[in-house]
């Protein structure tokens, strides 16, 4: 909860603050997000409005995961942006009797006795801005689809009598770009190599 009888109901005024907070629980998603207990650093700028108060922010947290392509777990700083209106009670009773409500996705957001609750805020603007796929590194080579060997651990991992089968279905492919994950598990392509020597 955030406090704005500081700030006051004056039109234009403006707070900078900074405040730690530890993470609520469920702060993510399921493969990677903020630990509960985590400390969340915020920087906020209250400015009052006639209608509420506009709250712009940023946040930063650490954030712990899983690789969706090895499976390690992983550990990411995140930093997120976002701005949000909260509300006076009494300012809303006045839009909505001029204009009644419509199904809109807007959640409307209120400051209640002087104070807002940013968490809702905080977590919409973190489950946005974390990585749909999280990996270790961006070239992480995953696990071999035959029999599950950490690929980074094992450069030179094979399966002799699959080698042949492989390359036949990577030929079948080419041409189609797929996301990058079945080059991954073929290891450097044919002419990687002559490159390096030169
Ligand atoms: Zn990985
Ligand atoms: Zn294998």
């Amino acid at each position: 909860m955030f406090d704005t009888h500081e700030l006051g109901r004056r039109p234009g005024a403006m707070q900078r603050l900074s405040r730690s907070v530890e993470a609520p629980a469920d702060l993510g998603v399921e493969v990677i997000g903020v630990p509960a207990g985590a400390t969340v650093e915020l920087d906020l700028r209250l400015e009052s409005v006639v209608e509420g108060v506009l709250v712009t922010g940023t946040a930063r947290a650490p954030l712990a995961g899983e690789c969706v392509r090895c499976l390690e777990p992983l550990e990411q700083e995140l930093e997120v942006d976002f701005q949000e209106m909260f509300s006076y009670p009494d300012a809303d009773s006045r839009l909505r009797q001029a204009e009644p409500e419509e199904d809109t996705e807007e959640e409307t957001f209120f400051v209640e006795d002087g104070l807002f609750d940013l968490e809702p805020v905080l977590r919409d603007a973190v489950v946005l801005a974390l990585p749909l796929r999280p990996v270790c590194r961006e070239d992480c080579p995953g696990l071999c689809s035959e029999c599950g060997a950490r690929l980074a651990e094992e450069p030179d991992h094979q399966h002799h009598d699959a080698v042949d089968i492989r390359w036949a279905a990577l030929q079948g492919l080419a041409g189609t770009n797929q996301d990058g994950e079945k080059d991954d598990v073929s290891g450097p392509e044919p002419g990687a190599d002559e490159k390096q020597e030169k």
